[in-house]
């Protein structure tokens, strides 16, 4: 299947980047392994074997041409360790600015690292439990222990970002500049909530720009985590230095997270939760429709619903066609999905 380069800068997520959990996986490029630990840059692209995305994951060199020298395109760039994230700005041929943004960027992503390796230390039910006994759905149950480890570094450090405008769920994540939703509207679709401060490394970003979210109290240590931080000797740091300027809420949420411990809900029931409403049904639009078709399509799949963009060719396999009035009058051969 082909689209043109608007098209494919349309998907979302469509490159992304994060580090190879094993030395298994081969570079889908040129062949050759891709160590534990290395960066890969995985590019979605339609499955001929399924209605679906596959992930074609290659070498950063290898691949990083498809990023047209827009860091912003690459997925997740900004939780990445500050050396790996310049080392692949450099290679799209950019320079990362020197100045006040910069360094606090940087610092933010060096902090971060520090506390990660500490909570890396514990078991992944040990991870996993620090992030349910804080409240957060930013992972499903495939979630790698490294990515849990990100979630609750940055709880720990800077506190609670609360919940999603869109889906409602605890699964906002900052990276970097960055603040974007890491939930799902329904089991398959994800949230693309997003907002940003601004440009990063020089690229204009592709989401809102605007204040990021405020942030709450600190996350609580489980006990598990407070003896890995003991063993490591790391000491978080004060909640008033450690949340920026953010308020300081310190320890005053305490109680209400800790009651939210013992829901201690899986992932499934999440997504189960969402609604239902729409389930074995499928939507499209035709023409500017308001609220827009990347609203709409949000709003479809909160509610269990189907949504095709693109070509809807003769329209098989969809049972609601969303246009406007205007629309809706032209020759039927006209229309287009949005
Ligand atoms: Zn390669
Ligand atoms: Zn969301």
């Amino acid at each position: 299947m082909s689209y043109g380069s608007a098209g494919a800068a349309a998907v979302q997520d469509r490159l992304r980047v994060e580090y190879a959990p094993t030395d298994r996986a081969s570079c889908k490029s040129c062949g050759t392994g891709m160590p534990k630990g290395s960066v890969k840059l995985g590019e979605k692209v339609r499955s001929p074997w399924h209605d679906g995305w596959d992930i074609k994951f290659c070498k950063v060199k290898c691949a990083i041409h498809k990023a047209n020298g827009m860091p912003h395109e690459i997925s997740h760039l900004q939780k990445l360790k500050w050396k790996d994230q310049v080392e692949i700005v450099e290679m799209m041929g950019k320079t990362v600015e020197k100045g006040a943004a910069t360094e606090a960027l940087k610092a933010r992503s060096d902090k971060l690292y520090a506390l990660i390796e500490v909570l890396q230390g514990m078991t992944k039910a040990n991870i996993k439990e620090l992030c349910e006994a804080n409240g957060s759905q930013v992972h499903g149950d495939k979630a790698a222990p490294p990515d849990m480890a990100y979630t609750a570094a940055d709880g720990l450090l800077y506190g609670k970002l609360g919940e999603c405008p869109w889906c409602k769920s605890e699964a906002l994540q900052q990276e970097g500049n960055l603040v974007r939703c890491m939930g799902y509207l329904t089991a398959g679709t994800r949230c693309t909530y997003s907002i940003c401060e601004g440009p990063l490394f020089g690229s204009a970003p592709c989401t809102k720009v605007g204040a990021l979210p405020e942030r709450g109290a600190p996350w609580l240590l489980t006990d598990a985590a407070e003896k890995s931080l003991k063993k490591a000797k790391y000491n978080l740091p004060t909640a008033a230095g450690a949340a920026g300027g953010s308020g300081g809420a310190a320890g005053s949420g305490a109680g209400a997270a800790a009651a939210d411990d013992d829901a201690a809900e899986s992932e499934e029931e999440e997504e189960a939760a969402e609604g239902t409403a729409m389930v074995g049904l499928t939507f499209a639009s035709v023409g500017s429709t308001d609220p827009p078709a990347a609203a709409l399509q949000q709003l479809v799949a909160a509610h269990g619903g189907a949504w095709v963009s693109g070509g809807i060719g003769d329209g098989g396999g969809i049972t609601h066609l969303i246009s406007t009035a205007a629309e809706a009058r032209k020759p039927k051969g006209k229309k287009a999905a949005k």
